[in-house]
């Protein structure tokens, strides 16, 4: 409300503004509503197929610890570019890694699957020639693929896929093992790089995380979209029965919780006319309705829905709007992420954005305008945040993992919106404080994963490597430093210097 208090608003226009405030606001009772809701969603998911969230069993029985050792590729796709890289686990909490990128046209992402797959097989060769990589011709290397997109998985190296999303659309794919349709493009071309892991950008986020920080509980998405992996016992794994196993049932697997779709029944988040208009005119109403609460692609989109309201309402810009304010999904969150870090009096960067990049005539705005703008961001923001510390307390209580121990629990994140937000964690953390205590919220880690679709998929493709040498009954690798690694300065030792981009 601090935003409101200092303006020569009517009493009238800030009880419309207020009434507003209030649906957007959460109290504890309503947040461990939430909780117990995820809570019986997660086992739902669990038992069964075809549910939300679905709960997605990954196959990766084991999370790394750190000790982790070999040279792998790994691939990730999934926006623009096709990323390659050469990633080298030294075993002590240290990597090295060199890529390269490769731009994926519109006509490789709306063609023939054959052909985006060949292309992805050719950017791999000239990669491996390109870079250096050692490789004998009897070496084989394995590869982990971070593949942002709905998979089934039967396998750590099986998935097929069940629908494209961001605006891929290549035919011949669907239904089938990506896998597969990208080791026969390898085999053509006679590469010697074994196709090894299929993983999601959460999971590469959890292993990621994992590797650097000794454990993790949640490897979570705060991007364009939400979502967050965990590991779980299998004995909660109801819908995977005993022969979706060649060996021994594992005890834990990660699961891709696909979290975005939580509440998608609406039973638990109260939800405003914003909130139902965004969700009516989206390309998948009633469907991923938590990321709707709480993603980068979604919360500029409520706040221009109450923007236009009050325009309309002559309480803004006195009923003035623009050619931006008026198109659908004009106004970005990022430009939210710029207004709330503007902490000047009298909102200098908000005006700027206002005029510059949403088409307002300076004259039109008004001190008061300024304010009922940073407003809408803040509580719109302080929304999002909470609800996703209803998810993290969510994993919390369901792995139990805080019980019986003083240690730190550990969360791993990727995304702009907790990487840049401002105050994003401590709202985040503000409902964690309420759902499992402040101790267990003091102890909650919250750290970012270093490079999870480049370091998760080499962990993703190493852990696939033990399950094959497990199956044929071959030992375990040796894990722990390599007495001649020198241990970089840097704390992680990813060594960023040392990456070559050359988008082809
Ligand atoms: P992705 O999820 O696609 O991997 P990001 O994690 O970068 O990519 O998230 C992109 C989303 O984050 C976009 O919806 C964008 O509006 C939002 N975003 C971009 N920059 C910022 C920022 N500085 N603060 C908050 N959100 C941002
Ligand atoms: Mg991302």
């Amino acid at each position: 409300m601090s935003y409101l208090a200092d303006t020569s608003l009517n009493p009238a226009a800030l009880e419309f503004l207020e009434r507003i405030e209030r649906q957007f606001y959460l109290d504890d009772d309503q947040l461990r509503a939430i909780l117990a809701q995820f809570l019986k969603e997660f086992e739902l998911g669990l038992s069964k197929y075809g549910e939300s969230p679905a709960m997605v069993p990954t196959y990766v029985t084991h999370l790394p610890d750190g000790s982790e050792r070999g040279t792998f590729l790994a691939l990730d796709l999934g926006g623009t570019n096709l990323r390659v890289c050469q990633v080298t686990l030294l075993g002590n909490r240290q990597v090295e890694m060199n890529q390269s990128k490769y731009r994926v046209s519109e006509a490789l992402k709306t063609g023939e699957a054959e052909d985006l797959f060949n292309y992805i097989a050719d950017s791999v060769d000239h990669f491996l020639t390109t870079a250096d990589v050692p490789l004998t011709e009897d070496e084989t290397l394995y590869l982990g693929l971070t593949f942002s997109f709905p998979v089934e998985q039967t396998a750590i190296n099986k998935g097929k896929l069940l629908s494209w999303t961001k605006g891929f659309a290549a035919t011949h794919a669907i239904g089938n093992d990506v896998m597969q349709m990208l080791q026969d493009a390898l085999d053509r071309r006679h590469i010697h790089v074994k196709c090894a892991a299929l993983i999601n950008d959460t999971v590469g986020c959890l292993m990621s995380r994992a590797y650097f920080s000794g454990g993790c509980i949640l490897g979570a998405i705060f991007g364009t979209g939400t979502n967050g992996a965990y590991v779980d016992n299998m004995s909660a794994v109801k819908k995977l029965s005993k022969d979706a196993f060649e060996g021994a049932r594992p005890d834990h697997m990660v699961i891709n919780t696909e979290w975005g779709a939580f509440d998608n029944g609406r039973k638990v988040i109260p939800r405003t006319i914003f909130d139902n208009k965004l969700d009516r005119e989206s390309i998948n109403p009633r469907f991923q309705a938590y990321e709707k609460c709480i993603s980068g692609m979604y919360l500029g989109e409520i706040v221009r829905n109450i923007l236009l309201y009050l325009i309309d309402n002559s309480i803004l810009f006195g009923g003035d709007s623009s050619k931006q304010f008026n198109a659908h999904y004009g106004f970005d969150t990022e430009l939210m992420s710029n207004i709330a870090s503007d902490k000047s009096d009298e909102g200098t960067a908000c005006r700027a954005i206002l005029t510059q990049k949403m088409g307002m005539d300076d004259k039109v705005v008004q001190p008061n305008d300024i304010a009922i703008v940073r407003w809408a961001c803040t509580i719109v923001a302080t929304r999002a945040a909470k609800l996703s510390g209803c998810a993290v307390a969510a994993i919390i209580e369901q792995t139990h993992c805080a019980d019986g121990h003083e240690d730190f629990v550990d969360v791993g994140v990727d995304g702009s919106l907790i990487q840049f937000y401002p105050g994003f964690e401590d709202g985040l953390r503000s409902s964690l404080r309420v759902l499992v205590g402040e101790k267990i919220e003091k102890r909650t880690r919250i750290g970012l994963a270093k490079d999870g679709s480049g370091i998760g998929a080499a962990l993703g493709a190493l852990a696939s490597l033990k399950q094959e040498r497990a199956k044929q009954g071959l030992p375990a690798l040796t894990t722990g430093p390599d007495t001649d690694a020198a241990p970089s300065d840097e704390a992680n030792g990813v060594d960023k210097a040392g990456l070559a981009d050359s988008v082809a």
